[in-house]
């Protein structure tokens, strides 16, 4: 990834300055993608980027997230969408590995692995399953993904979890404890700023924001009454182990999930996916299930020294992974806003700084949350397109402030 020069400066615009809210791994990859692209388009002196966040590394869900690319929860409408997310995502981590082996591991927590997915094929209690098709092996299929069943001998392994289908998967991990900070870095490399807030109502970004990247996860739901939202809790033990070298994930006929996800220098053993429930609590009662279950998959990992236990929230969207621009009207008088979803008006960009406007105004922004268990598998494609959205909105800007409109 080579550094690219300077921009050279367009007199005629007026700065415009926009916000990523969010710093999980969806907001950086927004951040840093805008930020690249900014500078490709010589709109780096006139678009000033600054992450808000109230949590960053190592404090957001994202850093719970085992990192393995599997696209089993990945729900969009339509579904190629979210198919083409995944793959473009797939493909980067692919390309970055190959392109330089050492970097991409040590540096951004990017490696391949092999994935064995066992599922059972019963129906049982799907509360308890994953979320929305265990059998992934389809779809996978169909996306020329490397994968194989597995033979009747490979299955002897898993016969003891009742009636299951698996197939094996040559797949990528991203491990967020390096993930995150290497995206970090990128966004501090193009000049991108960081500040540690916590946002009331998206419409308060307005004051001081032309626009927006609204990558804030769970909290869509307080933030923008977006009733969709609903948590997915999880909860993962680290432990040191470095002997595991391939990921296994389980869904056993009895509803119990158990994975060993390996990390850059930890292992991920989960797991739990509790639709509804709120708790970002530890439970050691968990906690010793998941030891339980991971050790009668790999009795040796009774022999691992535990590092970290964490709970989770995954971000799920009864409606699906949300990514789409919205016109957000701000009226200053009474502070409430009205939505045009899908407009393409083009504010002026006005001022750094405070913003100030005597009639009502409007706040450009780009929503990209609602991931669920899936934020790392499709996070490369996701910030391609926001940042994609955000910039057609920064062509027309600047276009009508070169031309004395807006
Ligand atoms: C146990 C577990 C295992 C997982 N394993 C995997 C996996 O193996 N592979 C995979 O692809 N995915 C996995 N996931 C899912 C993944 O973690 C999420 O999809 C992803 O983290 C979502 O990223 P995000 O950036 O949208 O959200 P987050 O990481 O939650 O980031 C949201 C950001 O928005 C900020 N924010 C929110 N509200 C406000 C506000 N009002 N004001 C200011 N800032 C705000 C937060 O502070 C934070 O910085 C897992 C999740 C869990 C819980």
């Amino acid at each position: 990834m080579a550094d690219s020069p300077p921009a050279a400066a367009h007199p005629s615009m007026t700065p415009c300055n926009v916000c990523i809210l969010g710093a999980g791994c969806i907001g950086l990859a927004s951040a840093r993608t805008l930020a690249e692209r900014v500078q490709e388009r010589d709109y780096a002196q006139q678009v000033k980027i600054t992450i808000v966040a109230e949590k960053f590394h190592p404090h957001t869900t994202s850093n719970v997230a085992a990192g393995i690319w599997e696209p089993y929860d990945v729900k969009t409408d339509p579904v190629e969408q979210g198919e083409r997310w995944s793959m473009e995502t797939l493909r980067w981590m692919r390309s970055t590995f190959q392109s330089d082996p050492n970097t991409a591991r040590q540096e951004m927590g990017i490696f391949p692995c092999v994935l064995h997915d066992c599922h059972s094929k019963d129906d049982g209690d799907t509360s308890r399953k994953r979320d929305p098709s265990p059998d992934q092996f389809p779809v996978l299929e169909r996306l020329g993904c490397d994968v194989v069943r597995m033979t009747d001998d490979e299955l002897e392994n898993y016969r003891a979890y009742g009636n299951v289908s698996c197939f094996k998967l040559q797949t990528m991990i991203a491990d967020t404890s390096r993930l995150l900070p290497w995206l970090t870095r990128e966004c501090e490399r193009y000049g991108v700023t960081f500040r540690m807030q916590t946002v009331k109502r998206l419409e308060d970004l307005g004051t001081e924001f032309d626009a927006v990247i609204n990558c804030c996860g769970l909290s869509a739901k307080s933030l923008l009454g977006d009733e969709d939202m609903f948590p997915a809790r999880g909860q993962v033990v680290r432990v040191r182990a470095p002997w595991v070298s391939q990921a296994e994930v389980v869904l056993a006929s009895d509803g119990t999930l158990t994975y060993v996800i390996p990390q850059v220098d930890c292992v991920v053993l989960g797991g739990f996916y509790q639709r509804g429930n709120w708790s970002e609590e530890v439970s050691d009662e968990e906690t010793a299930a998941i030891l339980q279950r991971c050790v009668a998959l790999h009795p040796r990992l009774a022999q691992a020294p535990v590092l970290r236990v964490q709970a989770g929230l995954r971000p799920g969207r009864t409606s699906g992974m949300r990514l789409e621009a919205e016109q957000l009207v701000l009226h200053r008088q009474t502070s409430s806003s009205a939505t045009t979803s899908g407009s393409s008006g083009a504010a002026e960009c006005v001022s750094t700084g405070q913003r100030s406007r005597s009639d009502d105004a409007s706040l450009f922004v780009v929503h990209n949350y609602g991931h669920a268990g899936c934020g790392v598998t499709v996070h490369r494609g996701c910030a391609l397109d926001a940042a994609r959205l955000m910039l057609d909105w920064l062509d027309k800007a600047f276009s009508a402030t070169e031309q004395g409109l807006g």
